[in-house]
Formats: structure tokens, sequence, C-alpha cells
């Protein structure tokens, strides 16, 4: 009897998964299948992969309750698919649609040899969905919203199967690598629903407020769980429906509909990527490319390690190298202060978010480092340059989120919490934090960053 494949890639959840359900419905054994290629391994493991792989294991455990396995092998996809199809019949493979151009030539080469069927999943409405009239991508995004947003979403969300049968004769595997488990991102589907039900009871009707202070938990942290498809895009659309369905009142409608355009931004970015995939090698605007960026290797570990002496970013960087995850708000002033402040290129950024975050999406990082850059597609104007005083003083007004990352600084007084390199000698003595000892003064003299930029990006 013939088999198909369920190719798990970024769709590691039983419950709403187009790909399984196309599987299923070929009424075959289902071979759940996840191929450990060594183009996309790192060692030591990522964050990121340690939550793949983590999610994998509980995933497993999913699957033999319903009387199945995870198959686990390792090489290049093209070959571990036509050697099991050697080993055993299959009918299909049946895989979700990825839009990173890596993933898009290794499934058309693979669709010329076998019989790969992708299915839409990854985002509620394809790429190739969301055009302008005359058939062209959008590039700014409001347009692309409004568009999004008018396509019929009738669709149901598909329960976990009731049983998934396997074939008669397991498949010989492998062990999945060692991973360590995030004590921030527990990497299962049960924390997803547990974070989306949360977040909709309550954060999301804040959320046009709450997502930008920084010391409060306003946003529904699920992010590595739509990343790796924890968590099906659709199931978090519908949960948010139902807020928006149950409040009348203007300024919780408006924290759903703002959350709503952050799953679109997701949408927004991937269709950037999908249409545009030269933008993972340089700036979307060509008059854009050739910024001569400064490069100091003490500037750019400062900011790496959170110690350039303006507090915001130290906290946000710091919280990135401890947990794997960064608050939005952080994100931009952080990226701001590398590409402006600093003048470094936004790559280096991007390639240091990618190592660190545990949701790290090629299309989103790509996206919000060429938006703050002010090189992107719809990007801030070049010459916004976000105050790291400013931000810190209107989205951490008490300073709480830099004393929960910065313990040098938690008996400094409030009033110099934001810019400590103005705290008197004798306060400085008092509170236990020297500038230039305990912590550091400010690498970059602010005074001379918008006229370095102007010059710069004029240039
Ligand atoms: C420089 C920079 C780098 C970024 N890198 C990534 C990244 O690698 N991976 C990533 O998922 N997001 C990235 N973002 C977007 C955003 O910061 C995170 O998605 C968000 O902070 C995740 O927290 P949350 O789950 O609580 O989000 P919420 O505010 O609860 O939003 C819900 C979901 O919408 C999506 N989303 C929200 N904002 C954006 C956005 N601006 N662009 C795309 N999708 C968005 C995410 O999937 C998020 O989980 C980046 C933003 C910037 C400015």
């Amino acid at each position: 009897m013939k088999s198909v494949i369920w190719w798990i890639r970024r769709d590691v959840r039983l419950e709403d998964n187009p790909a399984l359900q196309a599987a299923l419905q070929t009424g075959l054994p289902v071979i759940p299948l996840f191929i450990l290629d060594p183009k996309l391994l790192q060692e030591p493991p990522t964050r990121r992969q340690s939550f793949l792989f983590q999610a994998l294991q509980n995933l497993d455990e999913g699957l033999h309750r319903l009387g199945n396995r995870l198959l686990v092998r390792q090489g290049t996809p093209l070959q571990v698919l036509q050697r099991i199809m050697q080993e055993i019949p299959v009918h299909a493979i049946f895989a979700e649609e990825d839009y990173s151009p890596y993933a898009i030539t290794r499934d058309s080469q693979i669709q010329k040899a076998l019989p790969l069927k992708l299915v839409l999943g990854l985002v509620i409405h394809h790429p190739q969905q969301v055009l302008k009239a005359d058939g062209t991508p959008y590039t700014v995004f409001t347009p692309f919203s409004k568009t999004w947003k008018a396509l019929p979403k009738n669709f149901t969300t598909y329960p976990v199967p009731k049983n998934l049968p396997s074939p008669d004769h397991p498949l010989p595997g492998i062990s999945l690598p060692e991973s360590t488990a995030s004590a921030y991102f527990p990497a299962s589907t049960s924390e997803a629903y547990h974070r989306l039900d949360s977040f909709i009871q309550g954060p999301i009707f804040e959320y046009s407020q709450g997502r930008n202070l920084l010391a409060q938990p306003g946003t529904s942290t699920l992010s590595p769980y739509l990343r790796f498809g924890l968590l099906s895009v659709r199931t978090a659309y519908q949960a948010a429906l139902k807020a928006l369905i149950s409040t009348m009142r203007a300024e919780e409608t408006k924290g759903v509909e703002t959350w709503f355009n952050e799953l679109i931004w997701r949408e927004f970015y991937l269709s950037i990527l999908y249409h545009f995939p030269n933008v993972l090698q340089e700036a979307f605007y060509q008059h854009r490319r050739n910024i001569p960026w400064r490069y100091e290797t003490k500037e750019f570990n400062a900011w790496q390690n959170g110690l350039t002496g303006y507090p915001v970013v130290d906290a946000c960087m710091r919280q990135l190298n401890e947990t794997g995850w960064m608050h939005n708000r952080g994100r931009m002033i952080v990226a701001s202060f590398l590409t402006k402040d600093l003048l470094h290129n936004w790559q280096l950024g991007e390639r240091y978010f990618m190592q660190q975050l545990v949701d790290g999406d090629p299309a989103a990082n790509n996206g919000g480092w060429q938006w703050t850059a002010g090189v992107g597609t719809d990007a801030a104007p070049y010459f916004r340059i976000f105050n790291p005083i400013l931000q810190s003083k209107k989205f951490d007004t008490q300073g709480n989120f830099i004393c929960q990352w910065i313990p040098e600084l938690s008996r400094v007084p409030q009033q110099y919490i934001h810019e400590p390199w103005t705290i008197p000698q004798d306060v400085q003595e008092r509170s236990g934090c020297i500038i230039g000892k305990h912590y550091p003064a400010p690498i970059v003299d602010r005074a001379i960053v918008k006229d370095r930029v102007m010059t710069a990006f004029q240039s």
C-alpha cells in the first residue's frame, strides 16, 4: 500500500495544519517527516534551532498519541525524499509553502523530480493574491493591508486529527540533535495557546497603547510560535476576530485592529521577500545601496553587549542576549541606534539579530532592519532618527525596564535613569554607580549624529 509524506518545515503543529489535512485526505498512511538540512543547521545550534528541535520533540509526543511517530532524517532534502521513495511506495509529499528564496528554489527543484504538493498555510493570503489592480506587488504597507483586508476569509480551522495512520513498517530514522529548552519560550503548542488566550482575554484591548510600553507585557509574545507554526496564523486571526466582536468600545476595538495590522505586517514582509528576494542581499532601493557606512569594532561590540552608555539601548540588547527576544519598540530603538547614531551597516545588525533571536525570521527581520535604517520599501525616512533618550522617557518613564536589565543602574535616582552621564559625582558615589567604571559613558556624542547621517545618506 502506498503512503504519503507530510514534510514538516515551518508548521510544527497538529491543529489547523492544511498540509497535514491534505495528506490525511488521501486516506493513505502518513509519514510525518522532518529533514535536518545541513544548509540550515548551525553548530552549536542557535536559539532558533533549539526552539525548533524542542517543538519537534513535543510534536513527536503528540504524534505518538495518534499512533504515529516523527521520522527524522538528515541530508539534502531532494536526496532524503528520493531515498525514502526507494524504501517505500509513496503517493505524494505534502508540505506548507514557504516564501524564502532558499525554500522556493529547493521546492521547485524537488517538484521537477518528485510529486511534491505545496499547500497554503504560512499566511492567510498568498503573496500572489495580494496584488495591485495591474497585477504588480505592493511596496507600501497601507494599500497592501487594504487589499489584504478586503479579500474573503471564509476559512474554518481544522481540529487535531483523531488518528493518524502510519505505514505498517516504520522507517528507520535518527534522533533530533541535542537542544536546550528555553525558560522564556517553552516550545509547545499548549504554551502557544496559553499565550494566545491570555493575550486575547486582556492585553489585546489595550494593545494600541500597551504595545509600546517596554516594561509591560502588552504584546502577545507569540512571534516564535508563529515563526515555526506551533500556532497557525489563521487560529490567531480567528481568536482576534472573536475579541473584536466581543467589544463595542472604540479604544478596545482600536487595540484589536492594531493587532490585526501586525499580522498583516508579517504577511507584507513575506510578500516583499517573495517578490523581491534580492532584499536579503541589498537595500530595496538602489539609491540606498552605497551608503558610506562606518565600522568600529569597539562600537559594534558595545552595541552587541549592551554597553553603549545609553540605558534603553543597553537594556534592550541585554534582553535580547539573555532571552532571544526583544520588544518591537526596543528593536526599532536599537536598530536606529546602530544604523543612525553609530552609522553602521544595517546588515550587520540584521545578521546579529538572526544569530540571537528565537523568532528570527528572514522576512520580518530584513523588513524591520531596512525600515529602521531608511533603506527599504515603505521605510521610515532616512532623516528620522530615534532619539534614545526621548524614547526611553516616553516608553519606560519610570525606568523599570532599564533597572530590570541593567542592575548597575538600579540604585540610581529615577530622574537620572535615562541619562546617567548627568548624575552628579556625589550621587554616583551614593548610588554605587560611577559612570565610566560601573556603567559606561556614552560611546557616541548625539550632537554629531544628525549631520553625520545626513551627509552619509545625501552622498
Ligand atoms: C529591526 C527589527 C527586526 C525584527 N525582526 C523580527 C524577526 O526576526 N521575527 C519576527 O517575527 N519579527 C521581527 N520583527 C517584528 C516585531 O518586532 C516582532 O514580530 C514582535 O516584536 C514580536 O513580538 P510579539 O509576538 O509580542 O508581537 P505582537 O505585537 O503581539 O504581534 C503579533 C505578531 O505579529 C507579527 N508582527 C508584529 N510586528 C511585526 C512587524 N513589524 N513585522 C512583521 N511581523 C510583525 C509577529 O508574528 C508577532 O508575533 C522585527 C522588527 C524590527 C524593527
